[in-house]
């Protein structure tokens, strides 16, 4: 153990900041570690400190950090074919993804693009709606966050996010109001068909099912469902955004399981490839025959698209997460959490506690102390990751296998962590 951040993060520190655009990675004196290693829920940094990981990195490792199953699989294809060709001649791993996704996702999605990164899933989905529809304006919520490249930045509710580079972008779109879960049901979806309604040219509306960026907020049970119901006599195709709630991360596969209900569009990533970048859309026949069959030139698709790495990694990280059961065991342990996270709630500083299965929020006072709780956690031996609109919210997605103990030892730690720092 040395102090945290210890002599070789501080050292990497330096060098790093010499060379590394200034805007990706904060920088203090207590800030941040290296990290070297990470198996399951724990994280081992270049001075030998041990952590235990309540972000999953960014909801990443569901099935855990450098799960077994995952890297045998990495390594396994590593030795036949690391890359092969993303819109002509596809691979049977490839093939093989594709069966599996269809089994995971609510029935009716069958046809799949898949692609690298969570902001390119979304893309995809914003070109699929125009096609679709013929139209061509996208409607998002605010404090809604679907990825930072220009197309998916034009869905951005976090308007810091956008402001830069609002000149720039191709579109804004109609932003509606996300509920808490504390609104009635009736007025929020009364709010959102309003708002529809007065607009023709909506193709798409794009939904986080819990906002996660946005500082994990749950709009009320039947929200989804309701959505459904006014895009279906709206015209407007329904896009999940489930890149961060997919994969078990809140109690079911993914998170309009919970109510049931089917999108016409699904955009997955993140936790899907166990940590190799590996992203997709999946949406209904009706939807994604829009697209033209390929006459040798595809009209969308990018260079490491259906990567038979990612494809590896992904069948594995989907058979680890049916045969240790992760959705059943985040559902459980989100139940079995609560009065932990009501203890939480009590903390000095602590304005509210909200999440679902293995995805919860802390909402602070502000983000000065949402900083200085995850500094200090950190010194704890806690990774914990700030989100919210403005970076008032801790956000607790640790792995889906992190042993309860594990769990129980960061939790505590964090309230100590948030009441010292209040
Ligand atoms: N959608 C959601 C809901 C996300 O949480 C994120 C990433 N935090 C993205 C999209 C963007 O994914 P990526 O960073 O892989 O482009």
């Amino acid at each position: 153990m040395s102090d945290i951040p210890g002599p070789r993060s501080r050292t990497l520190r330096a060098r790093l900041a010499a060379r590394e655009s200034r805007n990706v990675t904060y920088l203090a004196d207590d800030f941040p570690i290296f990290w070297e290693s990470a198996s399951r829920a724990t994280v081992t940094d270049v001075d030998g400190n041990r952590y235990i990981d309540l972000t999953a990195a960014f909801g990443v490792a569901a099935v855990g950090h450098a799960n077994p199953a995952v890297t045998a699989a990495l390594a396994e294809q590593a030795q036949r074919l690391t890359h092969g060709m993303g819109d002509v001649h596809p691979t049977e791993v490839r093939v093989q993804l594709l069966e599996r996704l269809a089994q995971i996702v609510p029935r009716g999605l069958e046809r799949t693009f898949l692609a690298t990164t969570g902001s390119e899933a979304v893309e995809a989905a914003m070109k699929t709606a125009i096609l679709a529809t013929g139209k061509s304006a996208f409607a998002a919520f605010s404090g809604a966050y679907h990825g930072l490249s220009l197309g998916a930045l034009a869905l951005c509710g976090i308007e810091k996010f956008r402001q830069p580079f609002a000149a720039a972008l191709p579109l804004r779109p109609l932003l509606l109001g996300f509920p808490h879960a504390a609104m009635p049901l009736g007025d929020a979806l009364d709010a959102a068909r309003a708002t529809l309604k007065a607009h023709d040219d909506v193709a798409a509306l794009f939904v986080e099912p819990i906002q996660a960026r946005g500082g994990c907020v749950v709009p009320p049970h039947g929200y989804l469902r309701g959505l459904r119901a006014i895009c279906d006599e709206l015209g407007i195709l329904l896009a999940f955004d489930e890149i961060y709630t997919g994969f078990g991360r809140t109690g079911e596969w993914f998170a309009c399981d919970h109510e049931g209900v089917t999108p016409d569009l699904l955009c997955i990533g993140k936790a899907m490839g166990g940590g190799f970048p590996i992203s997709a859309l999946v949406g209904t026949a009706a939807a994604m025959d829009a697209w033209p069959a390929s006459n040798g030139e595809a009209l969308h698709t990018s260079t490491y698209l259906g990567n038979p790495m990612g494809c590896a990694a992904a069948i594995a990280t989907i058979e680890q997460l049916e045969r240790l059961n992760l959705p059943a065991r985040a559902k459980r342990l989100g139940v079995e959490l609560a009065p932990r996270l009501e203890a939480v709630a009590r903390t000095r500083g602590v304005i509210e506690v909200r999440g679902r299965g293995l995805m919860w929020g802390i909402e602070l006072r502000d983000a000065e102390h949402a900083q200085r709780a995850v500094t200090a956690a950190l010194a704890r031996g806690v990774i914990a990751l700030q989100a919210g609109v403005r970076g008032e919210v801790l956000s607790v997605t640790p792995p889906l296998v992190i042993p309860e103990s594990e769990l129980e030892r960061a939790l505590s730690a964090l309230r100590d962590a948030i009441s010292q720092s209040a």
